[in-house]
């Protein structure tokens, strides 16, 4: 198959992390015999210092020409100051809204090395596997009307929450056929109870249902569902919920998993021509200025990020598998950089980066 990516690096740990991640995609490229082509382009501080713009037209054109674009982070603290509109930041949100990649994927796992490294206790996190689906260009945060206006007691702020069925049964419909994949159970989380938005949200999700009769499709109320994931983490398999439900439920559900350098995220957008689905693919984390050009950072969110890629973009299920296994098995030989806090010597984010190729199994064929 061939593989055409864009990789932005970024800022800060950004280059340092996505360099172990094209090295993963590399080895797999070259072990399975896919075509890979490669791109580079800049965005975030980076660009600004060559380009003077966050997001330049050309990572525009590159971005919209490959099949999908794995990111480092972006951020340097020479811009904390700017306005929002002129800092690295700008970049990442003008990508995503460039890509229209409408559905935000985070997958939380406890792995069993790191149980020690949840704040939650071993009986409760153990076997955690939760694939989060936000929408992610829809609601509170791009609806209309919105502002600030009057002054004084009366000055008044609005914000719309707005969905079209449309919306809900494009993000619906990924949720479903991710949950068809994995456990086949599916939660959809709002607030019907109190809005008319969540419940043309719950009325879709179920009419969706009829066309998914292998997937048993729930619906929790957002604030219940808050309470459960700290409750019974494992009992979940996938969640589909609006945007900003969504965006408060994953980084609660983040932390289960130990450390912010274990986080991949995934961006789905269109299906192209080609039959591969758009992506963006990035770490969790940001660009760790306090750590950047020390080889501390872990690689381990990045490398996630490349098998999502090869999982939801290209539809490489056995090669994605391949180096999830791969970074298991290098978190229980306690391979780890020093934010999971290792018995021994903190390994450094090259050899974490090592360690994973190592332990990628070739394919069944070349096993022979
Ligand atoms: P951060 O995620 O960069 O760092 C938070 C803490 O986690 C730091 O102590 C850092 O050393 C540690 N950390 C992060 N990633 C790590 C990794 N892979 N390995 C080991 N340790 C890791 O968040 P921050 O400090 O709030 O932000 C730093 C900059 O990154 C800011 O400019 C911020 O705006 C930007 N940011 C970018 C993104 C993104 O690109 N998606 C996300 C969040 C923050």
């Amino acid at each position: 198959m061939e593989l055409k990516i864009l990789v932005l690096p970024g800022d800060g740990i950004g280059p340092e992390v996505t360099r172990e991640a094209v090295r993963v995609l590399e080895h797999v490229a070259d072990k399975w015999g896919h075509a890979l082509t490669l791109r580079e382009g800049l965005l975030g501080g980076a660009a600004i210092h060559a380009a003077r713009t966050p997001f330049p037209d050309e990572t525009k054109a590159l971005a919209l020409e490959t099949d999908a674009t794995l990111l480092g982070a972006v951020g340097l603290p020479e811009f904390d100051e700017l306005p929002p509109s002129q800092r690295p930041e700008k970049g990442l949100l003008d990508i995503r809204k460039a890509l229209d990649v409408y559905a935000n994927l985070r997958p939380v796992q406890a792995y069993e090395s790191l149980l020690e490294s949840s704040p939650l206790k071993n009986a409760i996190v153990r076997g955690t596997d939760i694939l989060i689906v936000r929408e992610l260009t829809g609601g509170l945060y791009f609806g209309q009307p919105r502002g600030i206006s009057g002054s004084g007691a009366g000055e008044t702020a609005v914000n719309s929450m707005v969905y079209r069925r449309s919306e809900i049964e494009r993000v619906g419909r990924m949720a479903f056929d991710l949950a068809r994949k994995r456990g086949k159970r599916l939660t959809s989380v709002d607030k019907a109870n109190v809005l008319e938005n969540s419940q043309l949200w719950r009325r879709t999700m179920t009419r969706l249902a009829a066309d998914y009769p292998d997937v048993a499709l729930d619906h929790l109320l957002v604030d219940n569902c808050a309470m459960q994931l700290i409750l019974r983490p494992s009992s979940f398999d996938v969640l589909v919920t609006e945007n900003l439900f969504g965006d408060i439920l994953s980084d609660e559900a983040s932390v289960l998993a130990g450390s912010i350098g274990m986080l991949p995220s995934a961006s789905i957008g269109k299906r192209l021509p080609n039959g591969v689905w758009r992506g963006l693919y990035e770490p969790v984390h940001g660009s760790a200025p306090d750590i950047a050009g020390q080889g501390k950072a872990n690689p381990l969110a990045a490398i996630g990020s490349a098998a999502a890629m090869l999982q939801y973009s290209f539809g490489l299920l056995e090669e994605a598998a391949a180096v999830e296994a791969a970074v298991r098995r290098t978190l229980a030989a306690g391979r780890v950089t020093a934010d999971l806090k290792p018995a021994g010597e903190p390994a450094t984010t090259e050899q974490v980066g090592q360690a994973v190729r190592n332990a990628i199994d070739p394919p069944r064929a070349a096993r022979g």
